[in-house]
């Protein structure tokens, strides 16, 4: 643990920084699954091994990181070269034993991790080929898509959109046939990578739709988003954005590698459900992909799957999103189906304030109750209403998420209905108060 005591130690000649202990285990192994930030810099400064494998059940130094939860440690195994694809004893992956202990977010780091190195090799010419199969212009923003963790389709277009190197129908065909060729790559390797094949596979397909709406759509990337069949564009009883999930499902159904498990998977997930229900493909992949689970589209921009959304429609307050721009991209849409949810979300409300008033009474029933038995009665009856209380706190959870996490009270938005007849007006008055929640 004395990072001064080690740091001269391992200074002086007769140390060897990968020495073993009776299990296999290296120095950096045992600072890595103890989460010691500083030793791990430390023994890596000094030639630590990060892939040293002699481990009696074959850990590496990643996988005692993923054991660990240290998001930090986990980056930091990564930027020194771990390699993600090595199987322990019993066949897990580093992500793989990191998600078996419930550590997501180092999954999400492991997956998700592609070092720059890989996608900067197909910036030289390989082989008979005359010029490079990637522009090296382009390797910058196409690594940055590649990293990302959120795979929503309007996001990954919107990254597209805002790169006018990359929004050309030449750079991305070539970016599809790179990303072809790492997916290939993954799958054909001896430790072969599903969860990087299947992602590079989706962007890729993305991408493609992209190129057929710059060639023939006058509208270009904004046709995809915005347009009567677009990514976005919700059906119009409930706003569900059809196009958007059956694109999803297209994508996965059109993976090349059918053997592949995890491909098994999603669609084992996905094909059994109506669309329209939960859970959308874009939820199944994500957590595929991330391996975060307990995953809630409630708690993600409607528009663009970004995590951690909180700014409400102030009318139906049934979508959030990141912010105002995201509103302003959705509301040719919502504007259709805004009023609809906003009478679910009362009706909601409305049941919800009644179960508690419900509840309420019978809690005060019980007490009451409580209070004429005996006082040897008093260690059971405590128990009753406690569980009542789990059961109330739980239901309304469930049934009125919304006005939960809004913490507001069921009518305050009799003022809106004037406006809610003209569609501009709903417009205005939904933009104005995201930009008052925002202050
Ligand atoms: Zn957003
Ligand atoms: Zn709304």
């Amino acid at each position: 643990g004395n990072t001064e005591e080690a740091g001269r130690l391992l200074g002086s000649k007769n140390v060897r920084v990968n020495c073993l202990d009776e299990h296999g285990m290296t120095p950096l192994m045992h600072a890595v699954y103890k989460a010691k930030i500083d030793m791990c810099r430390l023994l890596l400064r000094h030639g630590a091994d990060v892939n040293c494998n002699e481990h009696e059940h074959g850990y590496t130094a990643l996988m005692f990181a993923g054991l660990s939860g240290s998001k930090e440690i986990t980056w930091m195994m990564l930027e020194a070269g771990a390699e993600t694809d090595v199987v322990n004893s019993v066949g897990r992956t580093a992500a793989q034993m990191a998600a078996f202990v419930g550590q997501h977010d180092c999954v999400t780091i492991i997956n998700n991790f592609f070092p720059r190195e890989r996608l900067d090799y197909y910036t030289k010419p390989q082989g008979l080929d005359k010029e490079p199969k990637l522009p090296a212009k382009l390797a910058g923003p196409l690594h940055k898509i590649i990293t990302t963790t959120n795979l929503h389709p309007v996001k990954i277009v919107l990254l597209v959109k805002e790169n006018p190197l990359l929004a050309e129908v030449e750079a991305l065909l070539k970016c599809c046939r790179v990303l072809d060729l790492i997916c290939e790559k993954c799958m054909k390797q001896r430790e072969m990578n599903e969860v990087l094949a299947i992602k590079m596979h989706y962007i890729s397909c993305i991408f493609q739709k992209c190129i057929n709406f710059l060639k023939e759509r006058e509208d270009k990337l904004d046709g995809l988003i915005k347009r009567n069949v677009s990514l976005l564009k919700g059906r119009d009883t409930d706003g569900f954005p059809v196009y958007q999930e059956k694109f999803i499902r297209e994508c996965i159904r059109k993976f090349p590698y059918c053997e592949a498990t995890l491909l098994q998977q999603l669609v084992r997930s996905i094909a059994p459900v109506e669309i329209g229900s939960d859970p959308t493909a874009f939820s199944v992949l994500t957590q595929a992909i991330t391996g975060q689970v307990g995953f809630v589209d409630a708690e993600f921009c409607t528009t663009c799957g970004e995590k951690g959304a909180d700014k409400r429609c102030s009318v139906c307050k049934m979508v959030i999103y990141c912010d105002q721009n995201c509103q302003k991209i959705h509301w040719f849409t919502h504007k259709k189906v805004c009023k609809i949810l906003k009478d679910v979300h009362e009706k909601q409300e409305l049941e919800a304030a009644k179960e508690k008033r419900r509840q309420e009474k019978k809690r005060e029933r019980d007490e009451a109750q409580a209070a004429s038995l005996s006082p040897t009665n008093e260690e059971q009856s405590d128990h009753p209403p406690e569980a009542t209380e789990e059961v109330d706190s739980h239901h309304a959870v469930k049934r009125t998420e919304e006005s939960v996490l809004n913490k507001q009270p069921s009518a305050p938005q009799l003022h809106l209905d004037n406006h809610s007849e003209s569609e501009t007006n709903l417009a205005d008055i939904a933009v104005q108060k995201v930009q008052e929640s925002e202050e």
